[in-house]
C-alpha cells in the first residue's frame, strides 16, 4: 500500500445511500438482521445489538441465542427471541459476536453463519474465535458477501497477532493490514475510529467522544451497522454511516447536557434513530 492519506468521514461520502421510505414500502422492502451471540449470563449484548437495529430502521429484527434464548425483550417486545441453533443463517443480514463467548457452540455457530451466503457483521468474540482459528480466517477471506469488522484495539491486535501497543502505535496501518488479510471492510474503534476499505482506502471518523467508552457502546454500533446492510447499503458506505451515527448520537447526547459522564448504551438508540432520520 501507499503511505496512508487519510479522509475524515464527512456526510457527504455516504449521504447518497439514504433514502426516503416510499410511501408503499413493507417491513419485507426494509431487511431482515439477526444478531448472533448471548451466551449465558451475555445476554445483554445481542438484545442492544437488535435493539439498536430496529430503531434504525431493519424491518425484521431477531436475536439469537447460544445460550437459552428469553421468551422474549419485554422493553422491545418486537424483537423475535430465537435459539441461535435453530436459526437458518440464510434469511437476515448478520450481525454475529455481542456477547457470544468463546466456547465451542459460539465457534460452531460461527463457522455454520460463515457457510451462509448473508451479509455479515462480525464483531466481538466473534473476532476473537476468528483470531484463535486458520479455518475460520480462510473460511472468512474467502466469502464473497458483504462483511463488515469492527474490532477494538485488543480484538484487532489478536488477529494481527500484535499487541494492541502496537495496532494504537499506527492505527491507520493496522486497519488496512486487517482489511487486506480478511477481505472486509474494518472499522478500527476507539478515539479516532478508523475505516479501512479493502484497496487501503482509510476514512477517519470525526464524530464521538468519550461518553461512548461505556459498556454495550460496541453492540450498539454492529447492530446500526447491519441494519444499514438491511435497508440495501453497500458495505462500504454502511461502515461510514455506521460510525459516523454512532458518533454522532453520543455528540448531541453530550451537547444536551446528558453526558459525557454516565451515558448508557442504551440511550444512544434513541439518539441514533434521530440522527438516521436527519441524514
Ligand atoms: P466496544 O469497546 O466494543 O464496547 O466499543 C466501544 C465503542 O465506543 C466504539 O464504537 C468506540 O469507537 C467508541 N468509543 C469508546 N471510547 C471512545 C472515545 N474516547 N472517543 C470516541 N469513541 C469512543
Ligand atoms: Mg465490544
Amino acid at each position: 500500500f501507499p503511505p496512508a492519506r487519510a479522509k475524515l468521514n464527512d456526510v457527504a461520502l455516504f449521504a447518497h445511500c439514504a433514502r426516503r421510505r416510499r410511501h408503499s414500502s413493507h417491513k419485507g422492502s426494509n431487511g431482515s438482521v439477526a444478531v448472533v451471540g448471548g451466551a449465558r449470563g451475555m445476554a445483554g449484548a445481542p438484545i442492544l445489538a437488535a435493539r439498536t437495529a430496529l430503531n434504525a430502521g431493519a424491518g425484521r429484527v431477531y436475536a439469537c441465542f447460544v445460550g437459552d434464548p428469553p421468551a422474549f425483550d419485554a422493553a422491545q417486545p418486537e424483537l423475535m427471541c430465537r435459539s441461535a441453533q435453530e436459526y437458518d443463517f440464510n434469511s437476515a443480514i448478520l450481525v454475529i459476536g455481542p456477547g457470544m463467548g468463546g466456547s465451542a457452540s459460539g465457534a460452531e455457530m460461527l463457522a455454520s453463519a460463515l457457510h451462509s451466503h448473508s451479509p455479515v457483521v462480525l464483531d466481538a468474540d466473534a473476532l476473537n474465535l476468528v483470531a484463535g482459528s486458520g479455518p475460520l480466517q480462510t473460511q472468512l477471506a474467502q466469502r464473497s458477501a458483504p462483511c463488515i469488522l469492527t474490532p477494538h484495539p485488543l480484538e484487532a491486535a489478536r488477529l494481527l497477532g500484535m499487541s494492541a501497543d502496537q495496532v494504537q502505535a499506527d492505527r491507520p496501518a493496522a486497519a488496512r493490514r486487517l482489511a487486506s488479510k480478511l477481505a472486509a471492510t474494518v472499522v478500527l474503534k476507539g478515539s479516532g475510529t478508523v475505516i479501512a476499505a479493502r484497496d487501503g482506502t482509510i476514512v477517519i471518523n470525526n464524530t464521538g467522544n468519550p461518553a461512548l467508552a461505556t459498556a454495550g457502546a460496541g453492540d450498539v454500533l454492529s447492530g446500526l451497522c447491519g441494519a444499514l446492510l438491511a435497508q440495501g447499503w453497500p458495505e462500504w458506505e454502511a461502515a461510514l454511516a455506521g460510525a459516523w451515527l454512532h458518533g454522532m448520537a453520543a455528540d448531541v447526547l453530550v451537547s444536551e447536557g446528558a453526558g459525557p459522564i454516565g451515558i448508557t448504551a442504551s440511550e444512544l438508540i434513541p439518539a441514533i434513530r434521530a440522527a438516521v432520520n436527519r441524514l
